[in-house]
């Protein structure tokens, strides 16, 4: 029986594996960041079901850590593939974790002495971690691990203070970063995506105007495990906002950026308009589209939802700009759709539906595998069999392979491994 490299460790990746796993498969799941999980483990609530995103996602973490026929390598990239399919040589680069993961009991020791603080990446920015650090409560692996572009030195060590403090003795400074070399029969590729810097919108005011935030920050600021400890907050003045604007299509279905429409974002905006009034009774929420793309299941009642019960209201335009007045309140200035009219509105906080779009490793591993890309700059794929990329026994699935929710990235996810492991075990 063949065995499989599954490329990236978000909700696509953890299906994947699991799904490969289950069906007897030995799997190789390789991570970049230092734990599993991507981008919905900093998600609140999910759309259309509002159910916790952590309680979904934690137990598939799990279950993959505990998984006999799972081996997970986090800090981990794919260097270069050789041979073909049924026979790859595949050789994952491994970088050091300075923690040793097996005996670390993620006590958090070793960051109380750290005296280095560092904007914490998981939290969007929003608070700060120390130089050694769990990016998670519900990380997996549950190992803490030292950045060491942030750790004062340790040639010579200038510190130190976190190997003493640990009574593990699991810091080891002296690790090294490792080569590994995997022998698969077929591929997955679950890289996942970025999501679009809107600096460049400056009529848009982000990073300019500190009650600017984008979707993934509005995430992170409402949910009990974010910075604000689920308050949602103005970061001006950290009081309750009573009236947000979420503008949509933030660098989606444009010519100067992208193209595409991103298909998640009117969705995640009316979850969040509603979660807002879930936690704010009195909030009014616009959101600013420019079509309501409503597509997947139950999505069109989730939106009437919004509008009837949660008084969300819709406004057909684009916002042309934002202005801060003297109190860091904020005025959109659009052209309302329905009356061709320009309008303003005043809010106190404004959230950007940013685009997802495709990473730099999407490239980068196409490059090493030899793949073909979309026009947007996705793995392609084969609109008959739509996991396939343009290399027998290599596959994608998830946002790597265009937007896609949770649910498309799951059901990709299955359909990808189950393509996967006829390729692995010689079954085409
Ligand atoms: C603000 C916002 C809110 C959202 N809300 C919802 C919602 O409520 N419901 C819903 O259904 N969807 C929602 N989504 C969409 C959801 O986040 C995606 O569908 C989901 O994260 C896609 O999972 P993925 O595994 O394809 O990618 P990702 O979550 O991006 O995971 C990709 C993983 O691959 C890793 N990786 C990257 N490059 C490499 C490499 N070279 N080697 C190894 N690993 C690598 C990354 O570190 C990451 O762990 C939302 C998205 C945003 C931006
Ligand atoms: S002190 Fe040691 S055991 Fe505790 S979290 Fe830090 S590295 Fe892990
Ligand atoms: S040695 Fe580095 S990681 Fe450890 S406590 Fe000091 S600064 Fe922090």
């Amino acid at each position: 029986m063949g065995e499989v490299l599954v490329i990236g460790g978000g909700i696509a990746g953890v299906q994947a594996a699991l799904d490969l796993a289950e069906m007897g498969i030995r799997v190789h799941l390789v991570e970049k960041g230092p734990s599993i999980g991507g981008r919905m483990a900093q998600l609140d609530k999910t759309f259309p079901t509002n159910d916790c995103s952590t309680c979904i996602l934690s137990p598939k973490m799990v279950d993959c850590a505990r998984h006999p026929r799972i081996a997970i390598y986090t800090l981990s990239e794919v260097q270069a593939v050789a041979g073909e399919v049924g026979d790859f040589t595949v050789q994952v680069l491994k970088r050091a974790r300075y923690v040793d993961e097996t005996a670390c009991t993620a006590c958090g020791d070793c960051a109380q002495v750290c005296p280095v603080v560092r904007p914490d990446e998981f939290q969007m920015g929003l608070s700060t971690r120390r130089a050694i650090y769990i990016p998670f409560a519900q990380a997996v692996p549950q190992a803490y691990l030292r950045n060491r572009e942030d750790c004062l030195g340790d040639e010579p060590i200038a510190c130190g203070r976190c190997i003493e403090a640990c009574r593990k003795q699991c810091i080891d400074f002296d690790m090294q970063d490792e080569v590994i070399e995997l022998s698969v029969g077929s591929i997955v590729l679950a890289v996942g995506m970025e999501t679009f810097d809107p600096v460049a919108l400056t009529e848009y005011g982000y990073t300019r105007y500190e009650n600017v935030i984008t979707g993934l920050e509005f995430e992170r600021l409402i949910c009990a495990s974010g910075p604000s400890g689920g308050r949602l907050i103005r970061l001006t003045d950290r009081q309750e906002p009573r009236t947000i604007g979420f503008v949509q299509c933030v660098g989606s279905r444009s010519l100067k950026y992208q193209r595409f429409c991103s298909s998640v974002c009117c969705m995640h905006a009316t979850k969040e308009a509603i979660l807002a009034r879930e936690h704010i009774p009195d909030v009014q929420s616009y959101i600013f589209y420019t079509d309501l793309r409503a597509s997947g299941k139950g999505f069109q009642e989730y939106i009437e939802r919004a509008r009837r019960e949660y008084g969300v209201k819709y406004i057909r335009s684009r916002v042309a700009r934002i202005e801060e007045d003297g109190d860091g309140r904020l005025v959109f200035h659009y052209e309302d759709a329905a009356t061709s009219r320009p309008q303003q509105v005043k809010v106190d906080l404004a959230v950007l539906a940013t685009s997802l779009i495709p990473g730099p490793d999407v490239a980068a591993l196409a490059e090493v595998l030899g793949l073909e890309l979309d026009e947007y700059g996705f793995f392609r794929t084969n609109p008959f069999s739509p996991t396939d990329t343009t290399r027998e026994g290599v596959f994608t699935c998830g946002c790597c392979r265009g937007p896609a929710d949770i649910p498309q990235s799951v059901a990709q996810a299955s359909g990808a491994a189950a393509r996967a492991a006829q390729y692995a075990t010689g079954n085409t």
